[in-house]
């Protein structure tokens, strides 16, 4: 692979930007920053663009007309080819509440996928959306196959798994949670509070039990509310008192209004806060109706507004975002400064997947994972572990 040299480019690191500067990387990994092209480099010209780390999304379902509940190895790879030409250089497959055999289908696809020749985003590791959730925050999540955990469906999908799962969702209101919290915790794997309409009692609770975690913050999460007659107050409130709860926002524009993204900012700080695209099968593409959750037996949903929608139109169904729209959200329609939008596309989401070691930023000794943006944010060109990435 040799040397490469990206140059003629804003740095985007942790902390700060380097304008005009350049990044060398050799083989897999990145080598020094700001330093002139040496001769035996290849180099390449940022032309006066962002060279930022590869985006790293944590909640993903589908895209380039595939999704991981289909059940096939080839939907691994078109998605991840999908992801990757929009910035996404590793990601989270993301499964839907689905019966167990099915459920088990795609996890033995995810080995497959992960045993091939890598081809787009690296695949981390599986994200489980379900199925112990509340039917009264189920957004688009099949009511069916909702149900209480107990420790031997937990342990039998988890040994299935052999350590693929990297974070699984629950309701923490649901019956088990405190089993639920341990088994994950001897696991290794991420408790996270999702679908949800939890009191504030019972969110703090789960988060003294172990849950670490909101998936898509806002939506489908509860806030202040009347239980028999009496307000409570709800996840939101709970999450944001706790500094040791990590948050995701869907970055489509759509899920999550300006305001609510700001105020989750000042709070949370990009430390604790990942963007995601929560995307479905239609992201990366511009089709009008499309599949939410399996080929054969998903909900069919059509794309109005750029978002998934369920056809009545009573709930968003998975966004089709990808990677550098939450980017150009977050930053050029919010305003959002551009170094901690990148953290929270990146090093935040890598450092909650536990790969921050070796990837989610622009630093020497990290894996070559890199994204050139133009000055109007549209991704250029993509490096996936020091390879460019050939669309
Ligand atoms: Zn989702």
């Amino acid at each position: 692979m040799g040397k490469l040299w990206i140059g003629n480019g804003n740095v985007v690191l942790p902390d700060r930007i380097l304008a005009g500067s350049s990044l060398l990387a050799e083989d897999r990994y990145i080598t020094a920053i700001g330093v002139p092209c040496p001769p035996d480099a290849e180099p390449v010209d940022a032309r006066g663009g962002y060279i930022l780390p590869g985006f790293i999304d944590i909640h993903v379902h589908g895209g380039g007309r595939a999704d991981f509940m289909d059940g096939t190895a080839e939907s691994f790879r078109q998605i991840a080819r999908a992801h990757c030409a929009h910035g996404t250089t590793a990601l989270c497959p993301t499964t839907m509440t689905c019966p167990d055999p099915l459920l088990m289908q795609v996890i033995d696809c995810f080995w497959e996928a992960k045993s091939q020749p890598q081809d787009g985003a690296e695949l981390l590791g599986l994200h489980l959306e379900g199925p112990f959730f509340s039917a009264a925050s189920k957004g688009a999540q099949p009511v069916s196959e909702q149900r209480i955990p107990t420790e031997e469906v937990l342990n039998r999908i988890l040994d299935h798994a052999r350590g693929a799962i990297l974070r699984w969702d629950a309701a923490p209101e649901l019956p088990n949670m405190e089993l639920f919290s341990r088994v994950m915790e001897s696991r290794g794997v991420m408790a996270s509070v999702a679908h949800t309409n939890a009191t504030a009692e019972e969110a703090m609770q789960s988060y003294n039990w172990g849950f670490s975690h909101v998936t898509h913050f806002y939506n489908a999460t509860s806030t202040f509310h009347k239980v028999n007659g009496i307000v409570h107050s709800g996840v939101i409130e709970a999450t944001y008192l706790r500094d040791d709860v990590t948050i995701e926002l869907i970055g489509d524009g759509r899920h999550i209004p300006k305001e609510s993204m700001w105020l989750a900012y000042r709070i949370k700080g990009a430390d604790g806060i990942c963007l995601i695209t929560d995307a479905m099968r239609a992201a990366g593409t511009d089709d009008t109706q499309s599949i939410l959750g399996a080929r054969d037996t998903g909900v069919p949903v059509v794309i109005k507004d750029e978002v998934a929608q369920l056809p009545d139109l009573s709930s968003y169904a998975g966004s089709i975002a990808t990677m550098d729209r939450c980017l150009r959200t977050a930053h050029v329609k919010y305003g959002i400064p551009l170094v901690d939008v990148s953290k929270m596309l990146s090093l935040t989401p890598a450092r909650l997947m536990g790969c921050g070691n070796r990837t989610g930023s622009l630093e020497p000794g990290k894996e070559a994972d890199i994204v050139i943006m133009t000055a109007d944010f549209l991704v250029d060109q993509v490096f996936v572990k020091g390879h460019r990435f050939d669309g």
